[in-house]
């Protein structure tokens, strides 16, 4: 078994939820749009999109970001949809990496843009990037992402690590009869890059991560198989997320796996997420939410929008039913903030 990571439940904060666990960590989707179209994550010909007048502008995400870091919250993920999209991004890092209390700013990124961002976001305060990568096949690139350009996202990584952003993490999602003849070659890619691979099991969020989990894969055969081909020892990684790291021996090299499903880390979860438009999501995988753009344009005090969010906190699940629900999720994981 992957053993499950220590929780830390004596820490006091002003986050805490009714299972005792301290939220310190908010992955804020800054757009629900992606220029890809990973068959797993976007329903192919999805329109559903919010309009502008409903994206939180940078003053607003301010606010609410600002009012987390006064209760405790320290890291943030930019995510999306696809961030780099979203135009003047670099002008929120600014406003964000000047907030006292946030001392993690962290995008996630396909790197199809990067190659044109990365010096500015590193400039603006963004430390460390992950990039979804799930094949070094250009072909197979195209069809996983429905259109995308591999040698893009090869260039936007090689001008990440020019610009000192650090560490670079790649995530592969693991499909079964997709890309699972292709995980040494990235362990081999990864290791010549100095980049770091995390393995994800696929979710069954929306329909088109149902249609994904077709390629489901349990990432302890993962494991296993990787072990016969490397001497990996338990490693450890900074960054406040779920990935149970391996190293392979005498060397730096890291490897994290995720499994949300073969070995849920819910006990553990740390964070929330609010989307574009400003909806609170309690778990990424469970309904339940609050809307506070409303509040926000209502002119809601800083006190009572901390007081607002302290209470959402105590609607937190107690995990995802993936497993026993699998249909039960239909907006899509670029709506949520992957
Ligand atoms: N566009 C950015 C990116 O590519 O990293 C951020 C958003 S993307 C939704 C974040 C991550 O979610 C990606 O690594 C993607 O592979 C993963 N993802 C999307 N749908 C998924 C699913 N159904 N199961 C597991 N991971 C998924």
């Amino acid at each position: 078994m992957i053993p499950v990571h220590t929780h830390f439940k004596d820490q006091q904060s002003g986050l805490v939820d009714p299972f005792g666990r301290r939220i310190e960590y908010v992955r804020l989707s800054v757009t629900d749009r992606c220029n890809l179209r990973c068959f797993y994550c976007l329903p192919k010909g999805f329109r559903d999109f919010e309009t502008p007048e409903h994206w939180l502008s940078f003053d607003e995400i301010e606010r609410v970001i600002s009012a987390f870091s006064e209760l405790g919250v320290r890291r943030v993920r930019l995510t999306g949809g696809e961030p780099l999209v979203r135009k003047n991004l670099p002008d929120l890092i600014s406003k964000l990496s000047s907030l006292p209390g946030i001392d993690d700013l962290s995008l996630s990124t396909n790197a199809s843009l990067l190659r044109e961002h990365a010096l500015k976001l590193k400039e603006a305060g963004i430390d460390r990037i992950n990039v979804s990568l799930d094949t070094l096949k250009a072909d197979r690139f195209k069809s996983v992402t429905q259109g995308g350009n591999l040698l893009k996202v090869l260039a936007g990584l090689q001008a990440a690590r020019k610009a000192g952003l650090n560490p670079v993490k790649i995530n592969m999602v693991a499909l079964k009869g997709i890309n699972d003849d292709e995980f040494e070659d990235m362990v081999d890619y990864c290791m010549r890059n100095a980049f770091t691979l995390r393995f994800i099991e696929t979710m069954p969020i929306g329909e088109a991560g149902r249609s994904g989990s077709e390629h489901y894969l349990d990432l302890h055969r993962v494991l296993e198989r990787l072990g016969k081909s490397y001497d990996l020892i338990p490693g450890v990684m900074a960054g406040g997320g779920p990935a149970k790291y391996f190293q392979v021996k005498g060397t730096d090299f890291r490897i994290g796996f995720i499994t949300p499903i073969s070995q849920h880390f819910c006990e553990t979860c740390n964070r929330v997420r609010m989307s574009v438009d400003g909806t609170l999501y309690l778990c990424l995988g469970q309904a339940h939410s609050i809307a506070l753009r409303p509040l926000l344009r209502d002119g809601i005090s800083d006190a009572q929008l901390k007081s607002v969010l302290t209470d959402a906190i105590r609607l937190k699940p107690a995990r995802h039913e993936f497993d026993e629900k699998p249909g039960q999720l239909n907006r899509c994981m670029s709506q949520t903030g992957g």
